[in-house]
């Protein structure tokens, strides 16, 4: 790469953190950016992101008249640097009119990437050093970095709910099948199996409902680490609005109600917990996907387990542990989302500080040893000393 490729790919990078809430602390992450950068950027590319100034919105023909191309071959530049999400596009769907904004760094760039199940050779060339940059965050997981960063995500949003699904669990437990179930967040709701049939009713029209690949699990498989619940790769449950442009874009497929339903208990039956994200990450907004994440495999709760980032989640449920039922099999510690469970000298010991609800200690455990109350709340956990990282 020239000398001043490599000066307009480090203008670039701190413009595009520039653009982000919570701007990364660049500097010391810079060669990885840039690497990213190299895999997919030509300096034709980067001259025309350089003219995009920051958290400004553009047009469309603003954009293309920046680019100096014609229609026809500006439009499928534009998809291409939009596929890596460095061109985000907004659609609010309120009467505003759609618009373009220069991304931040690392923001969407995998979910991009890495939603479509067959991918080409450089899309895998940039997940992978892509992988590298976000892996390379747990440099900074010591005292006093890792406070500040624990403080900076403990007063952001909470953006994502944990729900369960209760198909498999006796009667006798907490959760009752039969009582009235409500939406997440309404009062007295219980979310469970049928919570689940609340989501898929609503959005049961329209092709409203699609599948595409769980892009965290592509993410680390190409990084080295496939999955380790063997969760299948097309697992990203899309809803709404986001389905459509999704299925429109080609990055996904619609599916029914029923598919949708088999693919999530077969999904949770492995380790997967119900994760529902919202329209740009609001949970005012309508729900957008439904993520089936595992403890392993998983931006956010992934991250969390090897030590990179802290987890902020609304919950609804707390395991209770009933240690006497106990046999050790350690089932529950295994497919607990966020290693709230160890089982000591054969019993189980429960964290319930670190229990995020997802059910999964109750769904597998066969001797009545762990069960679930009802209990909303948010749920801080932050991020541990790589000493303690679980993966
Ligand atoms: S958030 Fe969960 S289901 Fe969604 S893409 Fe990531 S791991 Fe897959
Ligand atoms: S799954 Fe049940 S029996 Fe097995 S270790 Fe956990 S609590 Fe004990
Ligand atoms: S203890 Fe773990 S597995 Fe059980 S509900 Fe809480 S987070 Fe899920």
């Amino acid at each position: 790469m020239g000398i001043k490729h490599k000066l307009d790919l480090t203008k670039l990078a701190f413009r595009m953190n520039s653009t982000s809430k919570v701007p990364m602390p660049l500097a010391p992450l810079l060669p990885q950016v840039l690497h990213c950068y190299e895999a997919i950027l030509t300096p034709a590319d980067t001259a025309f992101l350089l003219r995009l100034e920051a958290k400004r919105a553009y047009s469309y023909e603003e954009l293309r008249r920046l680019s100096g191309k014609v229609d026809a071959v500006f439009k499928p530049f534009l998809e291409r640097l939009m596929s890596f999400e460095l061109v985000s596009y907004y659609d609010y769907r309120d009467g505003r009119e759609p618009f373009y904004r220069l991304n931040s760094i690392l923001v969407g760039w995998f979910e991009s990437t890495l939603s479509p199940m067959e991918l080409t050779p450089e899309r895998v060339e940039f997940a992978r050093r892509v992988y590298q940059l976000f892996t390379g965050v747990k440099r900074f997981n010591f005292t006093p970095v890792r406070q500040i960063i624990n403080f900076i995500m403990k007063i952001s949003p909470t953006y994502r709910t944990v729900v369960t699904l209760d198909e498999a669990m006796p009667a006798k437990q907490s959760i009752n099948l039969n009582q009235k179930v409500e939406p997440a967040g309404a009062e007295g709701g219980v979310m469970a199996l049928d919570g689940i049939d609340y989501y898929l009713d609503k959005f049961d029209q329209d092709a409203s409902i699609g599948v595409c690949a769980c892009f965290c699990r592509q993410f680390f498989t190409i990084g080295g680490e496939p999955c380790r619940y063997d969760i299948p790769t097309e697992s990203c449950i899309m809803l709404g609005p986001h389905a459509r442009h999704m299925i429109d874009s080609g990055l996904g497929r619609a599916i029914s109600k029923d598919e949708c339903s088999t693919i999530i208990r077969d999904c949770y039956a492995k380790g997967a917990m119900l994760n529902v994200l919202y329209l740009h990450s609001n949970m005012d907004e309508l729900e957008s996907a439904i993520c089936l994440c595992c403890p392993d495999c998983c931006g956010g709760i992934g991250a969390y387990n090897r030590g990179l980032l802290p987890l902020n989640v609304k919950a609804y449920y707390l395991a209770q542990a009933n240690p006497e039922n106990c046999v050790g099999c350690k089932l529950c510690e295994k497919y607990c989302a966020s290693g709230a469970i160890k089982i000591v000298d054969k019993q189980i010991v429960l964290d319930e500080e670190r229990c995020i609800g997802c059910g999964q200690c109750a769904f597998h455990c066969k001797k009545d040893a762990v069960t679930l109350i009802r209990r909303e709340r948010q749920v801080f956990l932050p991020n541990r000393p790589k000493s303690e990282a679980r993966f």
